[in-house]
């Protein structure tokens, strides 16, 4: 059997046993990726070279009895959004080709310090604007299921990248639903993790007060195992409180006597496929013969959760874009003066999804709309907290589609930039709450592509959704 097939946990026990090498799985990967690459463009960035490396470093370390972690030796991919010292790290922007950061994020950091192994920087739409990965400044990804639909977005590299065995696991960034989406449309797991969970720290800013960094592998526990590593306090990010890891994998075995599952009837409305709201039936199916109870209940605000998105955002990108100048960051284009070469830095390194975002965030912070849009959006977003508060008051968790169709074809969305924003309805109400949710697949749509329920969770219970998608994996496998 081609191990590359095989879960992240269980490679890790074959490289445990020494039952093959980290140099044998990542030359597998590598030979996977030299295979497909052509048609998918999972990567922007290849690193082989060090992945050799790195994973001789590992098995050296094996021989010596002297591994880090139970992810020593492990290949994965990073989304490109994330800082990884000496290799090209570019946001999915051309405005940024060629940038090579002096420091690592602390989330690959911590990664490097198990003894992971690097295969490359996953394509991403700009900055992490998208939907598809079809905004992205190096050629869109396409889905290794069918290569006539997007992978999702906007960490679609990644998740393409594990649906097509080019590594055991990812990093994604999930800002209104980034890890999710693209799990769901590849047939993976992604978790997005509460707000502060995993540290920002040298991750490109999209929108500061929504963006989370999440693992993505093919099972609940695989995120399991990467967000052992990746989740904690970090000095430098003041977000990521300091409070204690629980222990994930250990957590996972616990089954689910007396847990209660909410549904909220606003997330089935309009618009959701019929073979969606079938594979939510099958689901609920599985968990109840697990032990869990069900109950309807209700979300009210869920309906202005894209309008308020979708202001918010653009105000932080507004922002978080100011730097792109040519002279702190960005490369530089050439002009006669200051102006001109911020113009025509600008003009020529964003792409359009990112200049639309910054007129609408400009527009929406300036003197006189304010109040009306950006204030507005603020009240909206604390309504849709105490939303998610009071139904954690009675349900363990909430089980609802990640998106309400499965993957699109490449081009159906990209003429109409609000039939994209809308494909988020379903993902966008947690990132505005900051709490976690976990995708996992569950089902196929008529055309057999995959479909995938997200569970959500109170803040900073990563361990209970993992633990709810792991028993519902473990059960379907049996
Ligand atoms: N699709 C959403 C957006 O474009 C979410 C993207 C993300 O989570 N990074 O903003």
């Amino acid at each position: 059997m081609n191990p590359t097939s095989l879960s992240l946990f269980e490679l890790s026990k074959k490289l445990g046993q020494k039952e093959i090498s980290s140099r044998e799985l990542t030359d597998s990967y590598i030979k996977n990726i030299e295979a497909r690459e052509g048609d998918i463009n999972a990567f922007i960035t290849k690193t082989f070279d060090l992945a050799r490396e790195m994973a001789d470093a590992s098995d050296s370390r094996r021989a010596a009895g002297k591994t880090y972690s139970n992810l020593d030796g492990i290949p994965l991919t990073v989304k490109d959004l994330v800082c990884t010292e000496g290799i090209q790290t570019t946001g999915g922007s051309q405005i940024l080709k060629g940038f090579v950061p002096p420091y690592d994020a602390t989330v690959w950091g911590n990664l490097k310090k198990a003894g992971a192994v690097l295969l490359g920087k996953t394509n991403c739409d700009q900055f992490g604007m998208g939907s598809s990965t079809e905004n992205s400044g190096y050629g869109n990804t396409k889905n290794p299921l069918d290569l006539k639909c997007v992978p999702g977005g906007s960490s679609g590299g990644s998740a393409a990248a594990i649906a097509a065995d080019f590594c055991a696991g990812s990093v994604g960034t999930d800002t209104g639903g980034s890890v999710r989406q693209p799990a769901h449309f590849c047939g993976i797991t992604g978790l997005k993790v509460s707000y502060g969970r995993v540290s920002r720290y040298g991750v490109t800013a999209y929108a500061s007060s929504l963006d989370t960094i999440g693992p993505m592998g093919k099972t609940a526990q695989d995120c399991a195992m990467l967000l052992q590593v990746m989740a904690g306090h970090d000095d430098r990010d003041s977000t990521t409180p300091n409070i204690e890891v629980p222990d994930y994998l250990n957590e996972l075995e616990k089954d689910l006597p007396g847990f209660t599952i909410g549904i909220p009837e606003e997330y089935l409305g309009e618009g959701i496929s019929q073979s969606t709201l079938q594979a939510l039936e099958s689901t609920k199916a599985v968990f109840k013969d697990l032990g869990v109870t069900f109950k309807t209940i209700s979300l009210p605000h869920t309906k202005y959760a894209v309008p308020a998105y979708y202001i918010i955002a653009p105000c932080e990108v507004s922002a978080n874009m100011a730097r792109y100048d040519g002279i702190r960051f960005g490369n530089t284009q050439e002009g006669a003066n200051y102006e001109e070469i911020i113009v025509n830095t600008r003009t020529h390194g964003f792409g359009d999804e990112v200049k639309r975002r910054i007129l609408l965030g400009t527009y929406a912070l300036s003197a006189g709309y304010y109040d009306a849009y950006y204030r507005k959006a603020q009240k909206v977003r604390t309504l849709i907290c105490q939303d998610f508060t009071q139904a954690f008051e009675g349900v363990d968790a909430i089980l609802a589609p990640t998106a309400p169709t499965a993957a699109f074809e490449i081009g159906k969305n990209t003429a109409d930039p609000l039939q994209m924003y809308l494909e988020d309805i379903l993902t966008i109400p947690a990132s505005l709450a900051g709490i976690t949710g976990i995708t996992f697949p569950v089902g196929q749509s008529q055309e057999g592509l995959p479909i995938g329920m997200q569970l959500l969770g109170p803040a900073f219970k990563e361990e209970r959704v993992l633990r709810m998608a792991h028993q519902f994996q473990t059960a379907i496998d049996t």
